[in-house]
């Protein structure tokens, strides 16, 4: 009997073969992914993310930057960022353009007995 559809699209999938005909003249930055070295820190694999980062200047947070290419330990999560993705979110931060959204929260001290 031959293989369902669905289930050689998978392989395909697994081979990067598929994956890379449908980012084919889309967003460079997904078939390009960067690489990293192995964690510092416990020495897991580390595999690049879209993170969600808060920007800060001291303790004042700047802005909040989405779908930031960062590369992330496996085993215990710590984030490494490129020099290019650092500089381009210095530039990000400091832009004119009128943000996609603005974000008002409450911020309130901890008290513990
Ligand atoms: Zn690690």
């Amino acid at each position: 009997m031959a293989e369902s559809g669905a289930s050689s699209i998978r392989r395909l999938a697994r081979r990067g073969k598929y994956v890379l005909s449908i980012h084919a003249g889309g967003e460079k930055n997904r078939d390009m992914k960067r690489r990293y070295h192995k964690c510092h820190f416990c020495g897991g694999e580390v595999s690049e993310q879209q993170v969600t980062v808060d920007y800060r200047w001291g303790e004042d947070l700047i802005t909040v930057i989405t779908e930031v290419p960062t590369g992330v330990c496996e085993a215990c999560g710590e984030q490494y960022f490129k020099a290019d993705v650092i500089k381009a979110m210095e530039k990000t931060a400091r832009s004119k353009r009128k943000p996609h959204t603005v974000l008002q929260v409450p911020v309130r001290p901890l008290k513990v007995a």
